[in-house]
This record gives C-alpha cells, sequence and structure tokens, in this order.
C-alpha cells in the first residue's frame, strides 16, 4: 500500500518530531543547554531594539541588544529591507562608538572618547569646554538670530525677491528619518536658508 504524503503534511511531521525532540532534549537537561548563561551566551536576557547606522545615507538597519541599560550587541537587521542583516565594515564597527574591548582584562567598558554633552571652542580658545543643552540651544538660537539679521538679502541685484540668507548653512545627519528631513528642511527655508544638505556619504 502505498502512503501519499503532501508537502504541508510532511512540514507538520517534521515540526512535531523536532518538539517533540527539544521538549526531551529540554526536560533531561542535555549539556546542549546546560550553558552558563552569564558568560557563553551573551544575548541572554537581553532586549532588542532596531536602529539606523550613524554613518552614511545608505540607511543601514541594525539590532541592538541591550541589558540593564548596557549595549551587548550590535549586529545588522535581518528583516531590514535595505541591508538584509548585512554592514558594511564601517557599520559593523558601529559597536565601538558606545563601547569599547580593553586590551588588557577584554572587559567591555563605556568609550572614553565618546562625547555625551555638547561642547563648544569660544573664539581664540584652543580648548572644547562642555555646556548644557538649555545653555548650547540658548547660544544656538542666538547665533542665528545674529547671523540671519546681519546678513539677510530681500532682493538680488536685479530686484528680485529672494528673502534668503546666504551666512548660515544646515548639514543634516544620516540618522534622521524622512518626516524629521521634511521638518529640518521646512524649518531651514522659513529662516531663508539657501545652504541645506543632508550627510549621505560615508
Ligand atoms: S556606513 Fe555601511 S552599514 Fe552604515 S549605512 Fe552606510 S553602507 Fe550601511
Amino acid at each position: 500500500m502505498s502512503v501519499e504524503i503532501t508537502r504541508r503534511g510532511f512540514l507538520q511531521a517534521a515540526g512535531l518530531a523536532f518538539a517533540t525532540s527539544m521538549a526531551y532534549e529540554l526536560s533531561n537537561q542535555s549539556s546542549a543547554f546546560a550553558l552558563d548563561t552569564d558568560t557563553e551566551w551573551k544575548l541572554v536576557n537581553t532586549e532588542e531594539y532596531t536602529n539606523v547606522c550613524c554613518y552614511c545615507s545608505g540607511g543601514c538597519g541594525s539590532i541592538c541588544s541591550v541589558r540593564d541599560g548596557e549595549l551587548i550587541s550590535l549586529e545588522g537587521d535581518t528583516d531590514h529591507p535595505i541591508n538584509l542583516g548585512a554592514l558594511c565594515s564601517k557599520g559593523a564597527a558601529m559597536f565601538q562608538l558606545r563601547s569599547v574591548v580593553t586590551e588588557d582584562t577584554r572587559e567591555v567598558i563605556p568609550n572614553p572618547n565618546r562625547k555625551t554633552r555638547p561642547m563648544v571652542r569660544r573664539p581664540g580658545a584652543s580648548n572644547w569646554e562642555a555646556i548644557g543643552w538649555d545653555a548650547a540651544i540658548a547660544e544656538i538660537a542666538r547665533h542665528v538670530k545674529t547671523t540671519r539679521d546681519a546678513s539677510f538679502i530681500t532682493t538680488d541685484q536685479n530686484g528680485v525677491t529672494v528673502n534668503r540668507t546666504e551666512a548660515i548653512a544646515s548639514l543634516g545627519g544620516s540618522q534622521q528619518n524622512t518626516e524629521e528631513c521634511y521638518l529640518i528642511l521646512k524649518s531651514m527655508r522659513s529662516l531663508g536658508l539657501v545652504a541645506i544638505d543632508n550627510q549621505a556619504r560615508v
């Protein structure tokens, strides 16, 4: 007697066999599952967050695995339509923006060179000074107002109305999404800027 096996039936049977096998392995505490999870499986007890590469306009997607607020791993997002899990060498090194491995103990520590606060270098100064976010925003707003007022052009040499400033430029970053870029463009245009670009090259 011949038995007909459909593709769906085969997959169901294979799935059942696999599940039974897994249940047996787990119930018998197979050595395959007896990992020291703190040291041997680095992604245990992590939460996954998706992110976008900060380096170029490619916009490759990544998965950040975080435990207790610390970045444990960063890898390409296989579900991302642009990169399908792949990262170029620069994107693959993005983990080091946040964390580095010490040469001696191989311990993962926060990158000591990472800037987490706004910095300003005053005219004539050789050093950078850390300032608060509120102070940075107030200073930027004051500079924009002063510069725009001093450089605003209402008409060009032919008498054509232009209402623009050529003394301020805007450069966006590659982590800004489409909506953010739209809002930046609108607000910069409303100030009269014409030099507007987005960081889009490695
Ligand atoms: S730098 Fe590399 S990983 Fe990052 S977006 Fe560009 S191509 Fe993708």
